[in-house]
């Protein structure tokens, strides 16, 4: 069976599937920075590792290298409040991936910004209902 070949495969590399993790969180905002928008470069723990945060889908958001340094060890919400760009539609966004919510999450960037291109049609299908509501 192919599929569970793939499983196998996977587990035998962790680096793989890390890879293809990455990759899947920067696909959610087209790969764009959930903070600025700018292209995303890298994956920022909204609670840094340092205090304990998780390497979770729920828990990794894309972010550009400048937000992401700048950033630091900080509170994300806190931090993204002072900056220029602040869009309190983004911090609802944030605050929608880190309770799981990536639909919601995804739908508040689109509406942020109105260039924000879908990589996956699954979750356009639902952007009437959002425009209507
Ligand atoms: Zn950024």
């Amino acid at each position: 069976m192919h599929i569970n070949d793939a499983v196998f495969l996977e587990d035998l590399c962790p680096k793989f599937r890390l890879r293809q993790w990455r990759k899947s969180i920067h696909r959610f905002t087209g790969k764009s920075c959930i903070y600025c928008g700018k292209p995303s470069e890298s994956i920022d723990h909204v609670l840094p590792r340092s205090r304990g945060g998780l390497s979770t889908t729920e828990n990794c958001v894309p972010a550009c290298l400048s937000c992401n340094g700048d950033k630091s060890d900080e509170n994300a919400l806190y931090w993204y409040r002072r900056q220029k760009f602040y869009d309190p539609r983004r911090a609802m966004a944030i605050r929608a991936w880190l309770e799981g919510d990536l639909r919601l999450a995804i739908r508040l960037l689109e509406w942020a910004n109105p260039n924000f291109k879908l990589s996956n049609q699954n979750y356009g299908k639902d952007q009437s209902k959002f425009k209507a509501a």
